[in-house]
């Protein structure tokens, strides 16, 4: 066996030292970066959680660990109904294991997959969601720097839920702006790639790419190569094409905006004419994830 050929080992049964609680490994959810999730339940009352489980084998280099402390540290601090519920975490003699709440349909990448555009409605529900919870973050002065779809986790309610802190920042005082960025975030800000400081308003711009996303199904910058992608992104240049309201156009061209000062806030989008001024459900159908509902 070759010094790189390891076998990842992840026990049926987890046990927590520190709680004294057991877990049983059930259903195996997706791959990340370094993690594996599955279903986790608690043998001793049934209550599922989502486990991400990371092998110790695998965080080797130091800012691989800085990141795994930093993600916890973060998630670990929030409570709100639209951010994945960080519930413990813990360790053994291979691996790193984090119990999350239970995110039963996905992300809204595999929604966004499935049905290419979303309905205004639609999107005005899932908005809402999405500016609550990273309102809260930003509140609580932290950048989440990788919002995307595939971060947007789903209840069996549809509720939206923002996860995966891997790259998330505190800012530490008033204007201060981050410098570094360890990693490649999907939708990326344009003052990210021009290395001039960044702060809250590149969770702004990656709002601005999901929300563009789900009422054009491609993404804003979309190209074949990532360095023609980011050579757009620079100059800022996209169409909005499509059957699209003026409202919610204008909504998306504040965000898509390459100076970070003259986007809106979290809270000025929150009151945006699109959102207010439109039909929004109260909840959907389980059924909206494969097929367009019909308001009428
Ligand atoms: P990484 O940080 O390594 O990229 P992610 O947080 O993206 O890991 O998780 C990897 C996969 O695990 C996701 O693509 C998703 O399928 C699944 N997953 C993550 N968190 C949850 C959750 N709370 N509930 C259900 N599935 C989840």
């Amino acid at each position: 066996m070759s010094k790189d050929t390891y076998v990842i080992q992840i026990p049926d049964i987890i046990y927590d030292e520190n709680t004294k609680i057991c877990y049983k490994k059930g259903r195996f959810f997706g791959k990340g970066g370094f993690a594996k999730c599955y279903e986790i339940t608690n043998m001793a009352n049934n209550q599922s959680f989502a486990g991400k489980i990371v092998p110790k084998k695998l965080i080797v280099k130091d800012n691989h660990k800085e990141k795994m402390t930093q993600e916890i540290h973060i998630h670990q601090s929030l409570k709100h109904k639209n951010v994945v519920g960080f519930y413990s975490f813990f360790e053994d003699t291979f691996n790193i294991y984090i119990v999350l709440e239970l995110c039963r349909k996905r992300s809204m990448m595999e929604l966004q997959k499935r049905r290419k555009l979303l309905t205004e409605p639609e999107t005005r529900f899932y908005m809402k969601q999405i500016l609550q919870g990273v309102s809260y973050l930003h509140h609580r002065r932290i950048i989440h720097r990788d919002l995307k779809l595939g971060n947007l986790f789903l209840d069996d309610e549809l509720q939206v839920k923002i996860g995966d802190f891997g790259l998330a920042a505190t800012i530490e005082y008033e204007g201060e702006r981050k410098e570094t960025l360890c990693g490649t975030p999907n939708y990326i800000a344009p003052e990210i790639l021009h290395k001039k400081g960044h702060s809250f308003e590149v969770d702004i711009w990656s709002i601005g790419c999901i929300m563009y996303t789900l009422l054009s199904g491609r993404p804003p910058f979309e190209s074949s190569s990532l360095k023609e992608t980011y050579s757009r992104i620079k100059k800022c240049q996209y169409k909005i094409t499509g059957n699209i309201s003026a409202s919610a156009k204008q909504m998306i061209m504040t965000m898509l905006q390459p100076d970070p000062k003259s986007r809106p806030n979290v809270n000025q989008l929150m009151v945006h004419d699109f959102l207010v001024n439109g039909y929004c459900p109260t909840s959907l159908p389980v059924s909206c994830l494969t097929m367009a509902p019909r308001f009428d």
